[in-house]
């Protein structure tokens, strides 16, 4: 489904990923986990199209997407949910929804809040309220949500247990887990390396731009070196 071959991205004079290539088939969970600065984000950012790689090639579905813009990959159906909760703070819980939707057929708005709603309850009972006045944890089913309106065949996910209590992390990951079971494939950065084992079918380790290690989720976190730097003990 998603092929990434050799990229090289640059901040300016940081070369903050190097011949970099992963690959993600489609109804898998597949997890990037590696220390902080490691390229996670970069590479959710260069996916979605906020940064373009200065070599290698990005195909989805059979087609580059390498330099095109975030609208069309969005259209395509790469959907990025970044990290820190970017909801609209101003704005009522609808209505960040209904952003997730712009380039929906407006036809399908109502099924889709139900769907929304459905999966995420808490945000029915709030969908009046301005998302500024939410919890962390409310905030980041938000912006699940959001992404989820705008029907993402590949959903990118970066961190979205940051900062939750362990409770609300549990909910995350079985929410994360659902989404996938019902079709939607996924793409998830963690700093949680514990948990996103758990969930994942495969993973791919980044240490300063590159891969390091790549295997099934079960293997790594069973493997001496990933649990020395990766998982505490
Ligand atoms: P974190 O979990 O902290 O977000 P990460 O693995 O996602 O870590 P990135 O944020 O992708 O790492 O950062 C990769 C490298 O690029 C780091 O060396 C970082 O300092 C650098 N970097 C990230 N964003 C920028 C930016 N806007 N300008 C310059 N350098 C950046």
């Amino acid at each position: 489904m998603l092929k990434v071959q050799g990229i090289n991205v640059y901040y300016g004079a940081i070369h903050a990923l190097k011949d970099l290539s992963i690959e993600v088939k489609q109804g898998e969970i597949v997890t990037l986990i590696g220390a902080n600065g490691a390229g996670k984000s970069t590479l959710l950012k260069t996916l979605s199209g906020l940064l373009k790689p200065k070599t290698g090639s990005i195909e989805f579905l059979d087609k580059s997407i390498t330099n095109q813009s975030v609208q069309s990959v969005v259209k395509q159906g790469l959907i990025h949910c970044p990290e820190g909760r970017r909801v609209f703070a101003n704005m009522s819980v609808e209505e960040n929804l209904e952003l997730g939707a712009y380039l929906q057929n407006p036809s399908s708005l109502a099924a889709d809040f139900e769907r929304i709603y459905n999966t995420f309850p808490r945000l029915l009972e709030r969908k009046k309220q301005q998302a500024g006045t939410l919890s962390g944890g409310e905030q980041q089913m938000l912006a699940m949500g959001r992404a989820l309106m705008g029907h993402p065949k590949l959903l990118l996910l970066d961190e979205p247990s940051m900062g939750l209590a362990p409770l609300l992390v549990q909910d995350i990951f079985t929410i994360v887990k659902e989404v996938n079971a019902a079709g939607t494939t996924v793409l998830l950065v963690e700093q949680n390396a514990h948990q996103a084992l758990k969930i994942a079918h495969r993973a791919y380790v980044l240490e300063t731009g590159r891969v390091v290690l790549e295997g099934g989720a079960k293997e790594l976190a069973d493997s001496e070196e990933i649990k020395m730097a990766y998982l505490g003990h």
